[in-house]
């Protein structure tokens, strides 16, 4: 994964540290294709047991260069938990929760960050999940219901990795099979995710996928992550 410095440089893109931690800096990555043009925030590595994410966005960019959108990309949210392979920070604080106290020094540093960028028109945040048997995916829109969207994301992973089959998934019932239709506001209200800090701050669609991290080989989850982002962007083009 420290490929991405060589990756992104050779593609165009702005490369800038937002904070510094025990194991290397995080780093976010920028290329405008002009003000007209919708902008997509990626992210990824904000869990370190959750290695599908870093991978399938360095998959997506060694296959495909997207240039028709602005591009927001933070591909390892969380290096102290990468280097360790833990789902926390090496503080043992869990950052997906973290984006309304911002108690950690990588969430605060990376919401400085995200409130200096423009709002994206949609944000992809890869994740992975334990304790599922497929693939699944939360969506938070503000907009006008659409879901045609989800079924499109479900029908493409669904080509190359099974969908999770659970009615209820992660305490949260499925609106259909795999796809969990969230609310903008968070479970617990002083434990901010980043789609929800994201939603908050005005970005209209969200969508993070879930990759099973047990159940199936980490080749066939990038696969599945590369799936839901393409299906994703076909919606923004
Ligand atoms: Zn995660």
């Amino acid at each position: 994964m420290e490929s991405f410095d060589e990756l992104f440089s050779r593609r165009g893109f702005d490369r800038e540290e937002i904070a510094m931690t025990a194991a290397g800096p995080i780093v976010a990555w920028s290329r405008m294709a002009g003000e007209a043009r919708p902008t997509v925030y990626l992210s990824a590595g904000m869990h370190g047991d959750e290695p599908a994410g870093p991978l399938a966005i360095e998959a997506f960019w060694r296959e495909q260069d997207p240039r028709e959108v602005n591009w927001l990309i933070c591909p390892i949210l969380n290096p102290t938990g990468i280097q360790a392979r833990t789902r926390d920070n090496a503080e043992g604080m869990d950052l997906n929760r973290d984006y309304l106290l911002q108690r950690s020094l990588e969430v605060r540093a990376h919401a400085a960050w995200l409130e200096k960028q423009v709002v994206p028109d949609l944000f992809l945040s890869l994740h992975e999940d334990w304790e599922t048997e497929g693939f699944y995916f939360y969506e938070i829109s503000l907009g006008e219901d659409q879901p045609y969207r989800a079924r499109r994301i479900l029908d493409e992973v669904r080509t190359v990795c099974p969908i999770e089959k659970n009615r209820r998934i992660d305490d949260h019932e499925v609106r259909e099979e795999g796809w969990i239709h969230h609310e903008p506001q968070a479970d617990f209200p002083d434990s901010w995710p980043e789609a929800i800090f994201l939603a908050k701050r005005g970005c209209p669609l969200s969508f993070t996928f879930e990759t099973p991290s047990c159940a199936l080989p980490l080749a066939q989850r990038i696969s599945a992550q590369g799936a839901a982002i393409r299906a994703a962007m076909d919606e923004i083009r």
